[in-house]
């Protein structure tokens, strides 16, 4: 049996892509926001109904150049969770800020708003939530929370690209949002970052801390370093985009063949849909709690017959060899992350995944 994967990146047809590039042999321009570069930006305003767009080589960057901009004071503290890909917290730390870790809702995996408010403290500048799986944080308690006490919200958005709420797009909550376009997600430029953010004023800043702080042909305004998106990516971007509807829609009725084989089982719990929620299914997690199997039981069954299910997020942020020894990461801080991250397993999701390997997925499981 061929190995079904967790993912599989989506691509344009060839030949699609090869006439998108075309026009870089004749411009000879392949970098430094070039026409494709253009394009993709205005692509994805119109796509998303968005004002203000950013590109970057990944979606990484774009969270360390939004911090950046800021110019929080250093070890100044920024709210976020455990229950995360490394890149968040990262993001913060790499900065010089210190993350404070909020423990998460056991319902959708996003930021606990309830514990928000007692982690605020005279140092506190910001709030990075993450739309864990495609699901939407409490955004509406999140701001009022945020206004009251005079924060930034930055979400992790990475998860969440084409997800909207009452019809509003999730790239335009809190004052910035990162989306990831890596090969991975459900929608690539191969590797490649977005930032949305609403106050107009940090375009700039924005643009020049992203290419070393290059302010005019002889100035240099900042310490910036280089995460500026390539011709070929945003090529990438452009041509995936044309088709996202079609993949989203491809990836509803896979998540709709496993919640038919997989509802009601004992021990089982699937993510549910939110209300207003417009969903992407970016990933099909599965919480074994109380099954007949442990996760790390399903996860071996599956990789035996060459099925490989992913343990995301796992290990916890918190428990990083990098992070272990600082006091303030501790996972016994964040126990809902722990036990859904000891439990979670994302069984593989992407457009083209066959009802017979669905099939086979959850008959391995079932068994
Ligand atoms: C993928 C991902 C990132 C980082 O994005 P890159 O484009 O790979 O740099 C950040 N946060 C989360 C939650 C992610 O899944």
């Amino acid at each position: 049996m061929p190995q079904i994967n967790v993912t599989r990146s989506s691509m344009p047809t060839y030949e699609e892509y090869c006439e998108e590039i075309k026009e870089l042999w004749d411009s000879h321009w392949l970098t430094n926001m070039g026409a494709k570069h253009k394009q993709f930006e205005a692509d994805l305003l119109a796509y998303l109904g968005s004002d203000n767009v950013k590109l970057y080589c990944n979606g990484h960057l774009a969270l360390e150049n939004i911090l950046e901009a800021y110019a929080f004071p250093k070890g100044s503290e920024v709210i976020t969770t455990p229950f995360t890909f490394a890149s968040t917290t990262h993001s913060i730390v790499r900065s010089g800020l210190t993350p404070v870790m909020c423990d998460i809702n056991d319902v959708d995996y996003t930021i606990d708003v309830d514990k928000i408010e007692e982690l605020i403290t005279d140092k506190t500048v910001a709030i990075m939530p993450v739309h864990v799986y495609g699901n939407l944080c409490d955004v509406e308690r999140i701001k009022t929370i945020a206004d009251k006490h005079g924060l930034k919200i930055i979400y992790d958005a990475a998860h969440a690209f084409a997800v909207t709420y009452n019809g509003v797009s999730s790239a335009n909550f809190g004052d910035a949002s990162m989306f990831s376009f890596h090969a991975t997600k459900v929608f690539n430029s191969i590797e490649g970052g977005a930032l949305f953010f609403r106050d107009p004023e940090l375009a700039v800043r924005l643009d020049e801390l992203k290419n070393f702080g290059i302010h005019g042909p002889e100035t240099v305004s900042w310490v910036g370093g280089n995460a500026k998106m390539n011709e070929f990516a945003a090529a990438m971007g452009v041509c995936n985009l044309r088709h996202l509807d079609e993949e989203i829609a491809k990836r509803a009725k896979v998540s709709e063949h496993y919640h038919k084989r997989l509802d009601g089982v004992e021990g089982i719990r699937l993510n549910t849909l939110q209300e207003g929620v417009k969903p992407n299914y970016a990933y099909f997690p599965v919480v074994f709690d109380g099954y007949k199997y442990t996760r790390d039981d399903v996860f071996e069954m599956l990789k035996t017959e060459n099925i490989v299910a992913r343990k995301y997020f796992y290990p916890l942020v918190n428990s990083f060899d990098c992070y272990k020894d600082c006091d303030f990461y501790g996972t016994e801080k964040t126990p809902v992350a722990k036990h859904i991250s000891d439990r979670v397993l994302t069984l593989p999701m992407y457009a083209d995944l066959s009802s017979e390997d669905i099939d086979r997925i959850c008959d391995i499981i079932l068994r």
